[in-house]
């Protein structure tokens, strides 16, 4: 199995490649050459069983080729060492919460499972590599703690400072270990610069190997896939079921029409945004308009020019009639946002955070588009990450979760840097 860019220009490369590059030497992102189905009978058997246990079987199916099955059970055990419920709310709508890794966000799924595959393949020449990453708060944390303690792997977060919360930031700078944190006293778009100035920095470039985690790594979209395929296992036998997806960069909803294509059966997918929705936009108009992002209170969604539509395309070989026979768009601003969440809770007490709330927002365009049915809405984060939003809705305190508890005892390991290149290098340098 090799991995080609949706680019077209660079040549097929290997799993290891694929994701020690990230993206393409064309500008393009990896996708799996091929989708084959999964044999109907083995889907089957996957009903009502564990997530861990249909990790496994969908990872042997897409990398058995590769990694040798006892190694890649392992790899998924490690990466994927946490549940993931489907819960049913009634009226047939069921949540699949993705966030019971260790950052309570559903990055952890694909984040750690990157990290796992990459300490296993190591480099090229064996040389450690240095996971570089700029963060505005979430991903940071996700990334920090995937690669937390894999032989052969550093990683160096950058964040602005003082623009994350106090527990996003704390989540990441008490890690220690192989995990090296840098403040950079300016924003978020500085510290994304000072990341892309050091991949092409030649100084830096002759002495060590980097390498990014950000979401468009072919690593981080595969696990994707697989708790579309246990959600479905989890749902009783019936009509298939529709998948809301709360969307900002698309490598939810990428990985789900991936899915599909491994033979989940699906009425079809709901591309739920905020107000920034150019994918239902262009699902209605035909034209991709990116620009800037607005800000919401569901900001890790706040995506103006989404990476993974690339994919989406080349999935669908760019044929936009056939797209929108699986896709439809359902965009949510934060009032209608607020309200859901207060409604939700008052009708059944449960706490959606604003991104899942949005996502369950997306269901009633799902049942006008695809029909009646169950709906499976997935929830891409805890609510106490977005307390701030949620409390003063459902007027009372999200209890802090036990192990985001212990995070803010501990000691913070950071360093402080200014905007410029040379601050960074000679960090980098310096270990
Ligand atoms: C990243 C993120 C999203 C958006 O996921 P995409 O794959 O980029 O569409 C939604 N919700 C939360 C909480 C996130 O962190």
């Amino acid at each position: 199995m090799k991995f080609v860019s949706t680019g077209g220009q660079s040549p097929a490369a290997d799993l290891r490649a694929a994701l020690t590059a990230g993206l393409a030497p064309d500008g393009g992102l990896y996708l799996p050459e091929r989708i084959d189905p999964i044999d109907t009978s083995l889907l089957a058997e996957l009903n009502g069983q564990s997530f861990s246990a249909v990790s496994r079987a969908v990872a042997g199916h897409l990398l058995g080729s590769l990694i040798p099955a006892a190694d890649l059970d392992r790899i998924v055990d490690t990466a994927l060492n946490f549940e993931v419920p489907l819960v049913a709310q009634g009226d047939d709508v069921h949540l699949l919460e993705l966030f019971h890794g260790p950052t309570l966000a559903f990055k952890d799924v694909g984040a750690r499972f990157m990290a796992q595959l990459l300490g296993y393949l190591g480099t090229e020449g064996g040389d450690p590599l240095t996971i570089l990453a700029a963060t505005s708060g979430d991903t940071g944390s996700a990334v920090a703690q995937a690669f937390l303690g894999v032989p052969g792997l550093g990683t160096v977060i950058l964040f602005p400072k003082g623009k994350v919360t106090d527990l996003q930031e704390r989540q990441f700078t008490t890690l220690g270990g192989n995990v090296r944190v840098l403040e950079v006293d300016g924003t978020f778009d500085d510290c994304q610069r000072l990341v892309k100035s050091a991949f092409s920095d030649p100084l830096l470039s002759d002495a060590i190997r980097l390498s990014s985690a950000n979401s468009i790594n072919i690593g981080r979209l595969l696990p994707q896939i697989f708790y579309y395929v246990h959600a479905a296992a989890q749902l009783p036998r019936g009509p298939a079921p529709i998948f809301s997806v709360p969307s900002g960069n698309f490598g939810n909803l990428t990985a789900g029409l991936m899915a599909k294509k491994l033979g989940v059966a699906t009425r079809g997918f709901v591309a739920a945004t905020n107000v920034n929705d150019v994918v239902p936009e262009y699902l209605l108009s035909g034209v991709l308009s990116p620009r800037p992002s607005i800000p919401t209170i569901s900001n890790a969604m706040d995506v103006g020019d989404p990476s993974n539509f690339a994919r989406i395309l080349a999935l669908y070989e760019g044929g936009l009639d056939r797209l929108r026979k699986d896709l439809v768009g359902s965009v949510h601003n934060d009032d209608e946002t607020r309200d859901c969440i207060a409604q939700v809770y008052e009708r059944t007490g449960y706490v959606l955070d604003p991104h899942s709330a949005v996502g369950y927002l997306g269901v009633e365009a799902g049942r006008r588009a695809f029909g009646e049915g169950p709906c499976v809405a997935l929830c891409t984060a805890h609510p106490v990450k977005f307390r701030e939003a949620v409390e003063p809705v459902v007027g009372s305190e999200v209890p802090v979760p036990e192990r985001l508890a212990a995070c803010l005892q501990a000691e913070r390991h950071v360093t402080s840097i200014p905007t410029e290149m040379s601050a960074l290098r000679d960090f980098l340098l310096a270990v």
